[in-house]
């Protein structure tokens, strides 16, 4: 699915700032991909947003069979595909160390 081309907000209310990160992990079934998303946010919520996912996730159970990876922080780059946006592991490891 293409990101609609309008303007995406910060997922956190009442903030009001665009999004630029895309914070989410790829599922499988083995047969099936996805990229789950968890949270849009902007450059100022995203340790909230990353460290809340990441307890998200954890508290997620996988049926057998199913697998995903870890929590990843994506640019967020409107009118791309999932498949073609980009993780940024320095922003991931960084944010990891604070929390
Ligand atoms: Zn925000």
């Amino acid at each position: 699915m293409p990101m609609p081309p309008y303007p995406i907000y910060c997922y956190r209310k009442g903030c009001g700032k665009l999004a630029v990160y895309k914070i989410a992990a790829r599922w499988s079934d083995g047969v099936t991909q996805e990229l789950k998303t968890y949270a849009l946010s902007c450059a100022d919520c995203l340790p909230d947003w990353f460290r809340r996912s990441r307890v998200k996730q954890a508290a997620c159970r996988l049926a057998p069979g199913e697998t995903l990876e870890s929590v990843g922080i994506y640019t967020l780059e409107p009118g791309r595909r999932d498949a073609e946006i980009h993780r940024l592991p320095e922003l991931e490891r960084q944010l990891s160390q604070e929390s």
